[in-house]
């Protein structure tokens, strides 16, 4: 039975470890922090439970395919959301409710998009082709080196070919006429932690992804559940996670991981090493590899960094929804300038998550649990966060006067996480919050691989490798790199 040593215990590590210990390897993983989840975690205070990064995920049959493959019955139960979301624009009481149903939400739109049925159904219908034409064949796929994307690819049919040289906000403007409707559907952009002036066009397939094909779910019991569920399979296979060890060195000989080093100086031995730390920076910070360095890792792309604040709240919120965007009036110019500025939005856009409205027991009797995620610049251009406190009481002042509840009165747990924060609990690059964006130049053959280019016996899982960042793809991405290692180990 061969040993594996698994560097990092976020989605991507845990699910490795369950795909690879059902096909028999010894498995072990290695933690920095002292509970596992990764991004996807959890954190208390006060009698409340805050999930402290993802709030819902699409693509939900991903983790069906995970413990069929793992023999196990799926054991995460998953609620549609249906709105999806709400939409609140500056100046404008009343939110948009985003539908599933386009029937609902055209009736939304009625008075501001005249035909949106029918464009939003071509709109989709392209990308459902364009989804279905890359999902097996690209997305979840393991490239040898770049000729073998290009073949890959080259299947894809021709037709999609605009949609490779397209931004986002460019399709959007041919599609829509409504400034509001066009950032409406925009906002899938800021799941990939960029802007749509920067995101392919080829990701109106996630618009697809929530009205159409599979929608997005929430975790009954909070997303923590995801992490619970997993670890107690390892635990009953005896797979060990060992906390509080980073790993910050290594020892290689003839073309091969021969150990790794945590801080305290202990090695770690195993047949094969398997990395969900960020697959460019550990290169870079830990392997020392020249491709990787400081300054090539700076002029990557890379996701904006999340500013994020939990708030424990007295009192009910009636008219606040699970899952709610907050913007401005200025999208175009707000999201130009912000996210490589030094200094802190004067009216930022955030996205509120209010988990209590249906989970209960994620906050006392009579309460409310709220989680704010703002996208700002990441630590290469604003370097210093003393004025998290400032830019927290700004967001949180904008959200009672839009909700027409004073938070600040009714405070009894609040906490921040600011870029800075992000980067030292997970060892994020500059705290970008979703690893190396996805342009063109970043994603299949030009992210960097699952397999490693030097040592025989080390991969790599999870957001900032193959196929790309979200609890979906770093699914897959498990799946990818289990079978790299089935293949050659
Ligand atoms: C604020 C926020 C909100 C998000 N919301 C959503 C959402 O709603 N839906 C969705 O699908 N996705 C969402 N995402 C994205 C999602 O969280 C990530 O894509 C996913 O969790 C990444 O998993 P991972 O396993 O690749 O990495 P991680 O979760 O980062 O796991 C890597 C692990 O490795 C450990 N580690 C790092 N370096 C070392 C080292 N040297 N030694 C030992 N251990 C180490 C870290 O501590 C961490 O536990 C969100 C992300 C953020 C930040």
């Amino acid at each position: 039975m061969k040993d594996i040593i698994i560097v990092g215990s976020g989605l991507g590590g845990l699910s490795a470890a369950l795909r690879l210990s059902s096909k028999g390897y010894n498995v072990k993983i290695l933690e920095k922090n002292n509970s596992a989840g990764g991004r996807l975690n959890q954190y208390k205070e006060n009698g409340f439970t805050f999930d402290v990064g993802p709030s819902f995920m699409s693509m939900t049959y991903e983790f069906d395919e995970l413990f069929r493959y793992c023999g196990i019955e799926n054991p995460i139960k998953l609620k549609v959301l249906d709105p999806l979301y709400e939409v609140y624009f500056e100046g404008r009481q009343e939110p948009y409710r985003i539908w599933k149903d386009l029937d609902k939400l055209a009736h939304e739109f009625e008075d501001i998009e005249p035909d949106f049925r029918i464009k939003a159904e071509r709109y989709l219908k392209r990308a459902s082709e364009f989804f279905h034409d890359t999902e097996d064949k690209v997305v979840k796929s393991n490239f040898n080196g770049l000729t073998d994307y290009f073949l890959k690819i080259s299947r894809v049919p021709l037709k999609h070919l605009p949609y490779l040289k397209k931004k986002l906000w460019t399709l959007l403007s041919e599609t829509f006429d409504s400034q509001v409707v066009k950032v409406i559907f925009s906002l899938v952009a800021f799941f990939l932690g960029s802007t749509p002036f920067k995101t392919p066009s080829i990701y109106s397939l996630l618009n697809y992804t929530e009205f159409i094909h599979n929608g997005y779910w929430r975790v009954e019991g909070g997303m923590y559940r995801i992490v619970e569920e997993i670890v107690k399979v390892l635990n009953e296979r005896g797979v060990e996670i060992i906390y509080n060890t980073e790993v910050s060195d290594f020892h290689n000989t003839n073309g091969s991981m021969e150990y790794l080093l945590d801080k305290n100086g202990k090695r770690w031995n195993a047949d094969v090493y398997l990395i969900n730390a960020d697959a460019a920076s550990f290169r870079g910070q830990i392997l020392r590899r020249k491709k990787y360095s400081e300054t090539a890792l700076d002029k990557m792309d890379w996701s904006l960094a999340p500013f994020t604040v939990y708030l424990g709240v007295r009192g009910k919120i009636d008219n606040l929804y699970h899952h709610n965007y907050f913007l401005g009036n200025d999208f175009t110019k707000y999201a130009d300038k912000i996210f490589t500025s030094s200094v802190i939005p004067s009216n930022p856009y955030y996205y509120v998550n209010m988990p209590s409205y249906h989970e209960k027991q994620c906050a006392p009797e009579g309460c409310e649990n709220i989680f704010i995620l703002c996208p700002v610049p990441d630590l290469r251009y604003k370097k210093d966060w003393k004025d998290s406190e400032e830019f927290a009481d700004r967001i949180i002042d904008d959200l009672s006067s839009r909700i027409n509840f004073n938070i600040k009165e009714n405070l009894m747990v609040k906490k921040i996480m600011s870029p800075e924060e992000w980067e030292s609990e997970y060892n994020l690059y500059r705290g970008s919050g979703l690893g190396l964006s996805h342009g063109m130049n970043q994603i299949g053959g030009f992210r960097p691989s699952n397999k490693d280019e030097k040592f025989s016996n080390l991969y790599y899982v999870g957001a900032s490798t193959v196929p790309g960042t979200g609890l979906p793809m770093v699914l897959i991405s498990s799946k990818l790199a289990t079978e790299r290692i089935l293949d050659e180990h």
